[in-house]
């Protein structure tokens, strides 16, 4: 579903990613994690044409996205933090949404799901500029969800979201997974990747260490815990470098 050949980014000397080759299939849930700075964003922001990078192609259903734009309205994208006009209210973003994919997309195709389950038509009126983390955070789900998309990317979802509505996005995160679509997560919260992930992508320095089914590694690392997994692969790459105590 999705393909990147042989990715490579570099910002000035400092190389970001390096030859990266992976292959996303349907129905996977896929945890994206490594420490700060290890590529994770770049990754993500190749993928919607935000960065753009030095060699290697990534395709979409076998499209490659360089020359042509339209993969993109196969994927909702929930940022870590979404910026929106602060004059619109919430009902005038998704109204300005859907006309913009009017033609694109049939409106039975709506996912209105999100919208319904945070109750926010109840709060259709108010402006974005006045909403809390938590509420924009809301909307951003809403709008990820609401083209009923076969890929998602979800950058930290559940941060800055009170436990009810976490848990809420979690069961949709579910039902969407179960109907077969791509899911794409950042977390810092293990045990909620731990829940919503069937594969584990760990990228270090730019390169990826490791890209396998979580039932896989946890039996291979003979854990049962994913928080237990990461810290000992952070644990293995980091031990070489780490200062020597002082009375060795
Ligand atoms: P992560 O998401 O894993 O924390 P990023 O992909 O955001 O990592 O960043 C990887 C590295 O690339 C970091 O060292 C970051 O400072 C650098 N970087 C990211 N974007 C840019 C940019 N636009 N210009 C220069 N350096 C960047």
């Amino acid at each position: 579903m999705i393909r990147f050949e042989n990715i490579s980014k570099t910002f000035g000397k400092h190389t970001v990613l390096q030859n990266i080759a992976l292959t996303f299939e349907q129905g996977q849930a896929v945890a994206i994690v490594g420490p700060n700075g290890s590529g994770k964003t770049t990754l993500i922001k190749s993928l919607l044409g935000m960065v753009i990078p030095d060699t290697g192609s990534i395709y979409v259903d076998n499209q490659n996205i360089k020359h042509d734009f339209s993969y993109r309205s196969k994927i909702g994208y929930m940022p870590q933090i979404g910026h929106y006009p602060p004059n619109l209210s919430i009902r005038q973003l998704i109204e300005m949404m859907t006309d913009i994919r009017k033609g694109i997309i049939d409106s039975k195709q709506l996912d209105f799901d999100i919208i319904k389950d945070f109750e926010l038509e109840k709060i259709y009126e108010k402006k974005l500029g006045t909403l809390s983390g938590g509420t924009k955070q809301k909307v951003s789900a809403a709008l990820a969800f609401l083209f009923d998309p076969q890929i998602l990317i979800l950058d930290e979802p559940t941060a800055g979201l009170d436990p009810l509505a976490s848990e809420i996005l979690k069961q949709k995160i579910f039902k969407e997974k179960n109907k077969g679509k791509l899911i794409l997560l950042t977390s810092h919260i293990l045990s909620d990747l731990e829940e919503l992930s069937s594969h584990l992508l760990y990228i270090q320095d730019g390169q990826i260490q490791l890209f396998k089914q979580l039932s896989q590694l946890k039996e291979e690392y003979d854990e049962t815990r994913l928080s237990k997994i990461i810290a000992r692969l952070m644990q293995v790459k980091l031990s070489p470098s780490l200062p020597q105590p002082y009375w060795v």
